[in-house]
């Protein structure tokens, strides 16, 4: 009897405890799986600043000195369970809890970068680098290394890329060094400049590099004194080898986007949005998530430029994984060019280019009624738009699927980039509730010619944070990576300053559209959590959401505030997923 009792008084100070978990009551029966102790947490569990970027009234500054509102976190079957002093929380540890001293590190909610490229980061890990390499021995080592490193299985393809064709000019490499290094997978040996390459002897007989075969057009066969090839190939006949290298297969497209989400995750950030998956992509993502070996969160955008993929996900319905680890219901499309290519739609000309006013829609290659039929099946739509008529198109386009169905406003819908907006048309983002997902690492890149494509004037309403703010529009942010530098700390400083990496004088670019450093952090954490339907699971760092959390060694809101440069000296430490450590510096 006493037993039971026992039992069931521990089962209602659990269920207890549950309830009360928003409130930080420390409760003994609960041991934590993890504690983060010891550490300056920022948990942005605070109200939101005023659009003008005045802290809430509930918000831990005074003037404009923050104060961390914790120093520890537990953490139960990958939620956060309570935040707390480090002497609070030590109530939550039992003999298997997981104690990670910080040692006065800061912790942040998860950082998100809204709007990622994922297979490209990951490409960069799939050839062999040979930058550098002296000798052919030593660029097969390079290639022996990749193969043991990766596991590459026998019979896939290597490309390894990069030996310095003009120092190698007299070398004449040939197959018979990379075939005994490496004989049962095909490898092809690129120079820096693409001009000359060579291969070993499973390459050649894919690439039909033997006796036989005549000179491609443009392109020659290098052959010893009896007329067989050396494996050497230059000029045009390079496109031998590439044109036998086949489409990446399933088990390479995991390696690849592994490699991203893992550089990814080293970076600090717990949550990407990938902006555009085809369906090899998105395949890809789908098992692993089956696999357990996605090691962040993945937002993954249908690609509105592949019709079939978008056919069958109107069929299927959008996806969000119980595991939280993949969300699959959102549609990248693309409006219009960029502004560095003059191919941004604008509403009058080009400043620089009379006559120049880009392409867009349909020229474009945007679909725009299957699009809208992803619109009008409840999926969340995120539309490319650079240029000022660009968006105001792209904000039509929501307007007259909207008349069809208001219920589909409430979707969250985004422009991606949102760079150059019309003065008038900052209204109508907010009427029509859509997101602006923009990148600040743009505005440190492309300001200098940002005026010359489109003016003094126009250059108002570029990148135009602050009045996206004024407007009630919500901002979430994202590097665009590989096209631009991902790290958080630069991002943050690019948002704050509107100043590049060189750190020029003066009050950066166009200053009145400056965020403040709350405003930059929430870009990423609060910002893409909402553009991400997530802002109950992530976002902030509060009990019963994901225990994702991201450790830097640098006070973010106070330097931000007060010494912005020396964001750059900031580094990440510890990324945090679901309680799970990630990446540990
Ligand atoms: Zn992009």
């Amino acid at each position: 009897m006493l037993r039971k009792v026992g039992v069931l008084f521990l089962v209602l100070t659990l269920i207890g405890c549950e309830q009360q978990s928003t409130s930080n009551d420390t409760d003994a029966a609960v041991v934590a799986d993890t504690i983060l102790e010891n550490g300056k947490l920022y948990s942005f569990a605070w109200d939101e600043p005023s659009v003008e970027g005045m802290p809430a009234s509930n918000a831990p500054v005074a003037g404009t000195v923050w104060t961390p509102d914790g120093e520890a976190i537990a953490i139960k079957d990958g939620n956060i369970l309570a935040t707390g002093s480090t002497a609070e929380i030590a109530a939550y540890k039992g003999a298997d809890t997981n104690v990670i001293d910080l040692m006065g590190a800061y912790m942040l909610p998860g950082l998100v970068d809204s709007h990622t490229h994922i297979n490209e980061l990951g490409a960069t890990f799939d050839n062999v680098d040979l930058f550098g390499v002296e000798t052919e021995e030593e660029a097969a080592q390079r290639v022996v290394d990749f193969v043991a490193e990766n596991n590459i299985p026998e019979g896939e393809w290597i490309v390894a890329r990069g030996y310095d064709e003009g120092k190698w000019a007299d070398k004449n490499p040939t197959y018979k060094i990379i075939t005994d290094a490496v004989p049962s997978n095909p490898v092809y040996m690129d120079g820096a400049t693409g001009f000359s390459a060579y291969g070993n002897k499973m390459a050649m007989d894919a690439a039909g590099i033997i006796r036989d075969a005549e000179n491609p057009v443009g392109g020659i066969i290098v052959r010893d004194e009896s007329g067989d090839p050396t494996g050497e190939v230059r000029n045009r006949g390079v496109t031998l080898y590439r044109n036998a290298i086949p489409e990446l297969n399933a088990q390479q497209w995991k390696r690849r986007l592994g490699n991203g989400l893992n550089e990814m995750a080293k970076a600090g950030f717990t949550t990407v949005h990938q902006a555009g998956a085809h369906t090899p992509m998105m395949d890809a993502f789908e098992a692993m998530e089956e696999e357990g070996a996605l090691p962040i969160r993945v937002y993954a955008m249908i690609s509105g430029r592949d019709k079939e993929q978008m056919d069958a996900w109107r069929a299927s319905g959008p996806k969000r994984y119980e595991s939280g680890m993949l969300f699959i219901n959102s549609v990248k499309g693309y409006y219009d060019g960029s502004l560095g290519a003059r191919g941004a739609k604008l509403i009058e000309e080009y400043s620089d280019s009379p006559g120049t006013i880009g392409v867009s829609g349909k020229d474009y290659g945007f679909f725009v009624n299957e699009i809208g039929a992803m619109v009008q099946a409840g999926f969340q739509v995120n539309i490319h738009a650079i240029g000022d008529g660009g968006n105001r198109e792209v904000l039509h386009f929501f307007r007259d699927n909207f008349e069809k169905n208001p219920e589909l406003q409430k979707n969250r819908h985004r422009i991606e980039h949102a760079q150059v907006v019309h003065a008038d048309d900052f209204k109508l983002f907010d009427d029509l509730d859509i997101i602006a997902a923009v990148q600040p690492p743009f505005v440190a890149e492309d300001k200098l010619w940002t005026v010359d494509r489109v003016g003094e004037e126009r250059a108002k309403g570029a990148y135009a944070w602050r009045t996206f703010r004024r407007n009630n529009v919500p901002l979430s942010f994202g590097s665009d990576l590989m096209g631009y530098d991902w790290n958080i700390f630069y991002g943050l400083h690019s948002a704050i300053t509107r100043k590049s990496k060189n750190l020029e004088a003066g009050d950066g670019w166009y200053p009145d559209e400056k965020l403040t450093a709350e405003e930059a952090v929430r870009g990423y954490t609060t910002g893409a959590a909402y553009a991400a339907f997530l802002e109950d699971k992530t976002g902030t760092i509060e009990a019963g959401k994901w225990a994702d959390i991201t450790v830097v060694d640098l006070d973010v809101l106070n330097v931000g505030e007060q010494t912005p440069a020396d964001l750059f000296k900031g580094n990440v430490l510890m990324t945090i997923v679901g309680g799970t450590v990630v990446y540990k510096k």
